[in-house]
C-alpha cells in the first residue's frame, strides 16, 4: 500500500456476536465518541439482516471463531473490511487447518492424525499411540466434541459418538499444567504480549487464572512471547490472539489459537495498563496499541459458574472486581467473573482462599 495514501478513519465497527465479550469489547472503548460500536445477535441471524449489518459498517470485528459456514461466506461480500481476516477465522476454525498452520510458523503441537472414517482411527493409534484425543474439527468449546480413546476396541464408541464428520485425532500430551499467552498486533506490525497466566480447568471449563504462574521460568515466557508473534506475523493478524499452550518439563505445546480475546485474559480489565479487550478495538479500527503491562504484582481471575452467585464477600472485599453478565443460571454457562489483584501471590492466594465457594471442591490448591 501506498503510505502516502491515508486511509479513511473508522467511525463504526461491526462486531458478529453480543455475548460477554462482545459487550466487554464496546465497553473498553465507550470514551471513544467518534466510534460507533455495533454488536449483531447471531442467534437471531437471517441473511438479509446480516447483510445490512456488514454493508453499514466500516469495519467488521467478531467474538467468536464458531461462525456457521453460511455466515462466514457472507463475510466473503466484505472481506477486505474483515479484522482479524477471514484468513484468519478460517484457519483457526478448523482444528486440523489450525495445527497446520501453527507448525508452519515453527511453533510445536502434539502429534495428529486427521480422521475421516473409522479406519482412520485405527490408522490413528498406530502413528500416535494411546491416549489419542479425539476431536471434532470444527465447533468444539468448553471440552465439547471430544472424546479420549483409551483402547483400540475405543474406536467404534468414539466414531459413534463424535464421528460420522470430520475429526482429528491427537497424541496424548502430559502435561505439568496450562498456560495461555494472549497477545496483540496492530496493523502496522506491532505486537504487545499480555503477562502470561496459568489456567485451571474442571470438566472442561476454565475455572481460574493465576498471573504470574508460579515458578514459570524466563526461558518459557521467551518461548511462548515468540510462538504467539510467529503465528501473529505468518497471517499478518490483526487484533487480539491468544495461544493455549501445554507446559511439558522442557518444552510449551500449543494447544490451540483463538482469534480473539480469550476468557484467561479477563484480568487484563483491571490488572493491565491497557486490557485485551481495549486493544482488540484499538488494532481492529486501525489504531496504535497501548502497553499490556501488568499493573500488580498478583493477579488471579475466578469465573463464575452455572448458580454460582458472586459472594457477598467478593463484593465487600478490597482489590476485588465483580463481573455479571447478566445471564440466567444454567448448568456450565459462564455467569461472571472475578477478578482479584493484589502486592504478592501470597496475598493473592487468601484473597482466593476466602472466595473458594466459587471454585468446585479439591480444585483450589494452595
Ligand atoms: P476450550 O473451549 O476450553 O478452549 P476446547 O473445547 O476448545 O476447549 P481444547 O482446548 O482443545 O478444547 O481441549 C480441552 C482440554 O482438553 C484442554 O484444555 C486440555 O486440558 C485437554 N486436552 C486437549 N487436547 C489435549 C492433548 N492433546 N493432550 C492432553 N490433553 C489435552
Ligand atoms: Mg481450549
Amino acid at each position: 500500500m501506498n503510505p502516502a495514501i491515508e486511509k479513511p478513519e473508522v467511525k463504526t465497527l461491526g462486531i458478529l456476536g453480543n455475548g460477554q465479550l462482545g459487550q466487554m469489547l464496546a465497553t473498553s472503548i465507550a470514551e471513544q465518541t467518534n466510534l460507533t460500536v455495533n454488536l449483531y445477535d447471531l442467534r437471531a441471524y437471517d441473511e438479509t439482516s446480516l447483510q445490512q449489518f456488514l454493508n453499514a459498517n466500516d469495519r467488521i470485528s467478531y467474538e467468536t471463531e464458531n461462525i456457521p459456514a453460511h455466515i462466514v461466506i457472507q463475510m466473503e461480500s466484505v472481506e477486505s473490511k474483515v479484522y482479524p481476516s477471514l484468513t484468519a477465522l478460517k484457519t483457526f476454525q478448523n482444528r486440523l487447518t489450525e495445527k497446520n498452520a501453527l507448525r508452519a510458523a515453527g511453533i510445536a503441537t502434539a502429534e495428529f492424525h486427521a480422521v475421516n472414517c473409522l479406519a482412520d482411527i485405527h490408522d490413528a493409534v498406530t502413528k500416535l499411540g494411546l491416549p489419542i484425543i479425539m476431536k471434532t474439527t470444527t465447533e468444539g468449546y468448553d471440552g465439547k466434541g471430544q472424546f479420549v480413546l483409551r483402547q483400540p476396541s475405543d474406536a467404534t464408541a468414539a466414531w459413534a459418538e463424535i464421528g460420522n464428520r470430520e475429526l482429528i485425532a491427537e497424541a496424548f500430551v502430559p502435561f505439568i499444567r496450562e498456560i495461555s499467552v494472549i497477545g496483540c498486533r496492530s496493523e502496522t506490525g506491532e505486537i504487545n504480549v499480555w503477562p502470561m497466566t496459568e489456567n485451571i480447568h474442571h470438566e472442561g471449563i476454565l475455572r481460574y487464572s493465576l498471573y504470574p504462574a508460579h515458578g514459570f521460568s524466563k526461558e518459557k515466557q521467551a518461548i511462548a512471547e515468540r510462538y504467539i508473534e510467529q503465528i501473529a506475523n505468518s497471517l499478518d493478524y490483526v487484533g487480539t490472539i491468544t495461544l493455549e499452550l501445554f507446559e511439558t518439563e522442557d518444552n510449551l505445546i500449543a494447544n490451540e489459537v483463538a482469534p480473539r480475546v480469550h476468557n484467561s485474559g479477563h484480568w487484563s480489565i483491571e490488572g493491565a495498563k491497557t486490557s485485551q479487550f481495549r486493544n482488540h478495538m484499538l488494532a481492529v479500527t486501525g489504531q496504535e496499541i497501548t502497553a499490556t503491562d501488568s499493573l500488580y504484582p498478583a493477579v488471579a481471575m475466578i469465573n463464575v459458574i452455572s448458580d454460582e452467585t458472586p459472594t457477598e464477600a467478593a463484593n465487600g472485599m478490597s482489590d476485588t472486581h465483580v463481573h455479571s453478565y447478566g445471564k440466567e443460571a444454567r448448568p456450565a454457562r459462564k455467569l461472571g467473573h472475578v477478578t482479584i489483584t493484589a502486592d504478592n501471590s501470597d496475598d493473592r492466594d487468601k484473597k482466593i482462599t476466602q472466595l473458594e465457594g466459587l471454585i468446585p471442591e479439591g480444585v483450589w490448591s494452595k
